[in-house]
């Protein structure tokens, strides 16, 4: 028996990178699983999640999905539905970053920014939890969201305003729904992931950052997106039976110094 037997879950920005992670991570404890990307292109390259985990056995589909159209990611909560009939754990995990400080941020960057990080989740989550009231309570529990921050929801993320804007509204958002819908069997908790290596290019590789990440971080590595995949796994799981509106910092220690 995996450590989610029985459970099902979307996941969304699982074509790549800690998506990706969570998706196999999630696979191999039982989880059947509804995949929602813009792309099936895998950043760090490999197969399609999907392929890739359909393959070795596991009952994986996709769903082509902008998270931050609301038709689409309430079809995206739908699809979830009529595949699986009951949907127990949604991971908000799709982002994108922008690379700039105030004075160079665009109006039209700021908005696609927040669309994608901020009213992305929204919108899945609104979708999810409109389902999940309607699930009887397995374990007590009608069901589960993890939403993907990071420790940039909390400190000034250096010249990436909208993306620390959005990330800290991420934070902000697991603990609103963890307060009003506890009432209701529904758990929300986040993971805010440090600095983790994935198939990122640009800023993200950039040695200027590299080097800052780096010596912000005390452990003697950067992530892995299955470090990230772990912490998700728990708040995916039983495990995690007395929490909500808690956001776990997986950084290497970045933000206990
Ligand atoms: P990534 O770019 O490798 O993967 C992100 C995925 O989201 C991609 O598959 C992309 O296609 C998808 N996506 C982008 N826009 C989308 C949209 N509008 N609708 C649906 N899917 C969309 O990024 P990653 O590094 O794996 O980051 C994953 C999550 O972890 C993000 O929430 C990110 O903010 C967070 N995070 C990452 C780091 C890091 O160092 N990598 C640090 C802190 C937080």
């Amino acid at each position: 028996m995996g450590r989610l037997s029985g459970k099902t879950a979307l996941i969304t920005g699982a074509s790549s990178g800690i998506g990706r992670a969570i998706a196999a991570r999630f696979a191999e404890e039982g989880a059947r699983l509804l995949l929602a990307d813009v792309t099936e292109t895998v950043r760090e390259g490999g197969e399609p999640t999907q392929e890739w985990l359909a393959k070795r056995g596991h009952d994986v589909a996709f769903v082509a999905t902008d998270v931050s159209d609301e038709a689409q990611a309430e079809q995206a909560v739908e699809q979830a539905r009529a595949r699986f009939g009951r949907l127990d754990i949604l991971v908000n995990d799709a982002a994108i970053g922008n690379g700039k400080p105030l004075t160079e941020t665009s109006l039209s960057e700021w908005n696609r920014v927040m669309a994608v990080n901020l009213t992305g989740v929204f919108l899945m989550a609104r979708a999810a939890v409109r389902l999940m009231l309607t699930q009887p309570p397995q374990d007590e529990l009608r069901g589960r969201i993890v939403n993907i921050s990071s420790q940039h929801g909390m400190i000034a993320c250096p010249e990436d305003i909208a993306y620390g804007t959005s990330k800290a509204g991420v934070v902000y958002i697991t603990r609103q729904i963890a307060v009003d819908y506890a009432g209701h069997g529904i758990v929300c908790n986040a993971v805010a992931p440090g600095k983790i290596l994935t198939g990122k290019t640009g800023r993200a590789v950039e040695p200027r950052w590299m080097d800052y990440s780096t010596a912000r971080t005390p452990m003697p590595r950067l992530g892995r997106p299955a470090d990230v995949a772990s912490a998700a796994l728990f708040l995916a799981s039983d495990e995690c039976s007395f929490m909500t509106g808690e956001n776990i910092l997986v950084d290497g220690g970045w933000m206990a110094g």
